[in-house]
């Protein structure tokens, strides 16, 4: 991909590189690293302006430098996605502060891709009431949350399923506190749970979440793809350090590793230019192939560098944590698999 963002990314890559260890043993979180890309305009590539290739730029070197600001910073742009394809009064109400990153935004979509899959139920229910939709039920993970954030979610009501905007302070949303993890400690990851949330029928993104999930996926599924594709370059940097010597027999992995890696670039150059024109497989085969690439680079960086990797203040060992998190981010691997698998 050739680069085509200046010294403002620059700027952001450098303050999250110089944040990363702080980012990963939990001591800061990445609220910063959204306002600093909100105020140097790059939050909205590829909706409100500049191109898709540009913003899987953006979120791919912040990833680089820590998968934690990278995750969130997607994050932050599929609400400005959803909230960009809303009616006009919400994208009036919301747009320009989540754009700024004045307002942090959660993506609560995972039930929602899932039951588009035909993988189960949306676990959030709601029933007509008198001053909108009234919605009970679980979100079992989500990220960027806190008391001031904006949520997305689907709200599965009698005949449709609806996407609307919730603030997380409203009455009746109850935040958990979040649970230790392995890595992305940073990134404000809980659960809550609602109860009789009263939505008001502004509120509403859209009436039907099958047509929605089927506008955003190829936008979600690429930005994805874009911190995958940060986490591999980097654990392959890790890598080429201490490749010589012994090492020198990891060659035909690290090379293996390198030519999966180009493909998926090359790939997400292409599919970016179009996002509508490659087919759902080739979308779920690239972003399986980032997945797997991510958690393999990371593991064979961390395999080379020895005992040094294990340390946990290392980047490799926060690489190695980091990237574990791929596989079981929505869609999981399992999803994809069995997604791909109907159309082979
Ligand atoms: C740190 C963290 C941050 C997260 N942030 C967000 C976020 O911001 N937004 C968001 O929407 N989600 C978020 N998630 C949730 C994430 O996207 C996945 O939905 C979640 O990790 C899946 O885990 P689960 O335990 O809910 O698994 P389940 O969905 O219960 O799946 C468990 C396993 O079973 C498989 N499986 C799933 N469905 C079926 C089925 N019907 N039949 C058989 N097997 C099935 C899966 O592939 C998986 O291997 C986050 C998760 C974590 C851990």
């Amino acid at each position: 991909m050739v680069p085509t963002l200046t010294g403002e990314l620059d700027e952001v890559v450098a303050s999250v590189a110089d944040r990363a260890r702080d980012l990963d043993a939990g001591h800061a979180d990445t609220r910063v690293d959204i306002t600093a890309a909100g105020a140097a305009g790059l939050l909205g590539r590829g909706v409100v302006d500049g191109s898709l290739a540009s913003m899987i730029e953006v979120i791919e070197r912040v990833s680089s430098v820590s998968l934690s600001a990278g995750f969130s910073l997607w994050a932050q742009r599929m609400t400005i996605e959803y909230v960009a394809r809303s009616p006009e009064p919400l994208r009036e109400k919301h747009l320009a502060s989540l754009l700024s990153g004045e307002r942090i935004g959660v993506t609560a979509m995972a039930a929602g891709l899932k039951q588009v899959a035909g993988l189960g139920e949306v676990p959030i229910t709601g029933r007509r009431g008198r001053a909108g939709v009234v919605a009970s039920g679980p979100i079992r993970w989500a990220s960027n949350v806190y008391d001031e954030s904006l949520i997305v979610l689907p709200v599965r009501t009698e005949g449709t399923t609806l996407v609307a905007v919730v603030d997380a302070d409203a009455p009746g949303v109850d935040i958990r506190s979040a649970p230790d993890l392995i890595g992305l400690g940073s990134t404000a990851s809980t659960s809550l749970e609602l109860t009789e949330v009263t939505i008001p029928d502004d509120n509403v993104i859209s009436a039907d979440l099958t047509a929605f999930v089927r506008g955003i996926r190829p936008v979600f599924l690429l930005l994805q793809c874009a911190f995958c594709s940060g986490a591999i370059g980097a654990a392959l940097d890790g890598a080429a350090e201490s490749l010589a010597g012994v090492n020198e027999v990891f060659r035909p992995e690290f090379d293996e590793r390198t030519a999966e890696f180009d493909s998926i670039r090359s790939r997400l150059a292409v599919y970016a230019a179009e996002p509508t024109t490659p087919s759902p497989a080739d979308l779920i085969r690239l972003r399986l192939d980032a997945a797997r690439t991510a958690v393999a680079a990371s593991r064979l960086e961390a395999t080379v560098c020895g005992g040094a990797g294990y340390a946990t203040g290392t980047a490799t060992n926060r690489r190695f944590r980091e990237t574990a998190f791929i596989p079981i981010q929505s869609p999981s691997e399992g999803q994809l698999r069995w997604e791909l698998a109907q159309f082979e």
